[in-house]
C-alpha cells in the first residue's frame, strides 16, 4: 500500500510483543516509509522487537511506562532528539486483567486505569506539544468492544476503554485547531498474547460469530491503522474504526 507516509515520524506504545498489535502497527508504518519509535514497559522484549523491525526500516526503541508522566515526557523528548519531531502517535499499550469487579482491590483497579486510560491522556497531551510544532499530526488510540458492551469478568478493562472512547472524541475536538486528527480503533478478536486464553477456551464459538469466519491477525489491525494515519483518512477525526471481520454480524451460526 502507498499512503504517502514516507518520512513521517511515528511512535507506537506497547510494541514489544512480536505477536502483538503494537508490533504489527509499527511494521505497517515502517512499510509505508515512516521512521518509527517503539516503546514498551519491557525494555528487554522491546530490544528484541527492534531487532526484528529494523529489517523493515529506521526504528528507535525507547523504554517507557505509559502510566508514568515523566516516562512519557522522556519518550517524546527522546524521539524528537533522535528524529527531529513527531507526526504520528499510536497509544496502543494496554493490560487486560481478568477479574470480577467485586474481587478487585482498589489498587488493582487503579493500575488498569493508569495503564489503559491515564496513558492516553498523558500521551495525547504530550503529542499535542510536539505535533503542533510540526503544524499538525495524527493521534490514534486503542479501544475495545468492551467499551460499548461492558465485560463481565474484566469490568475495569471495559470501563477504562469506555473512557478512552470518550477521551478520543474530546481530544479530537480540542486538538482540531492544531490540525491534529484523533481517531481510535476497535479490534474484534485478534490473536495475540492478550487474547490467547480466551481463544484457547472458546475460539471456535467466537469465530462462528464473525462474518469473515476467522479471528483477526495483528497485521489486519496494523494495515487499518496505517490507513487511519494517512492523508487518505484526512476527513476522519473523533471516530473509531472497527477492525472485526464483521463481528456480531452473524447471529445464526448456520449462515
Ligand atoms: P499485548 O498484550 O500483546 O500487548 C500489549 C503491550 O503493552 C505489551 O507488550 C505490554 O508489555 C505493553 N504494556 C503493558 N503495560 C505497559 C505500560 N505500563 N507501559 C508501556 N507498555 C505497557 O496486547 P494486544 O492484544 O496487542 O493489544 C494491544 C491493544 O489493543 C491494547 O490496548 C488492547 O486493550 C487492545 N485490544 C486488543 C484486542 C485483541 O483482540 N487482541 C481486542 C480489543 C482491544
Amino acid at each position: 500500500m502507498e499512503y504517502g507516509l514516507g518520512g513521517k515520524v511515528a511512535g507506537v506504545s506497547g510494541a514489544a510483543s512480536i505477536k502483538g498489535i503494537g508490533f504489527a502497527i509499527a511494521k505497517a508504518l515502517l512499510a509505508e516509509g515512516c521512521k518509527v519509535f517503539i516503546s514498551d514497559i519491557s525494555a528487554e522484549r522491546l530490544e528484541e522487537a527492534k531487532q526484528e523491525l529494523a529489517r523493515f526500516g529506521e526504528v528507535l526503541a525507547i523504554p517507557c511506562d505509559v502510566s508514568d508522566e515523566a516516562s512519557v515526557q522522556g519518550m517524546f523528548k527522546a524521539a524528537e532528539e533522535h528524529f527531529g519531531g513527531v507526526d504520528i502517535f499510536v497509544s496502543n499499550a494496554g493490560i487486560y486483567p481478568q477479574k470480577a469487579l467485586c474481587e478487585m482491590s482498589a489498587g488493582e483497579w487503579d493500575t488498569v486505569m493508569n495503564v489503559n486510560l491515564r496513558s492516553v491522556f498523558l500521551c495525547g497531551r504530550e503529542a499535542q506539544k510536539y505535533m503542533s510544532k510540526r503544524g499538525g499530526g495524527v493521534l490514534i488510540n486503542a479501544a475495545s468492544y468492551a467499551a460499548i458492551l461492558g465485560s463481565a469478568g474484566s469490568g475495569a478493562y471495559a470501563a477504562s476503554k469506555s473512557a478512552v472512547y470518550s477521551l478520543t472524541k474530546t481530544l479530537a475536538a480540542e486538538l482540531a485547531p492544531y490540525h491534529i486528527r484523533v481517531c481510535g480503533f476497535i479490534p474484534g478478536v485478534i490473536a495475540t498474547g492478550m487474547t490467547q486464553g480466551v481463544i484457547d477456551e472458546r475460539g471456535d464459538a467466537l469465530q462462528s460469530q464473525i462474518a469473515l469466519r476467522r479471528l483477526g491477525e495483528p497485521q489486519d489491525v496494523g494495515n487499518a491503522v496505517a490507513f487511519l494515519c494517512s492523508d487518505a483518512a484526512s476527513y476522519l477525526t473523533g471516530m473509531f474504526l472497527e477492525i472485526t471481520g464483521g463481528k456480531f454480524c452473524v447471529q445464526n451460526p448456520d449462515y
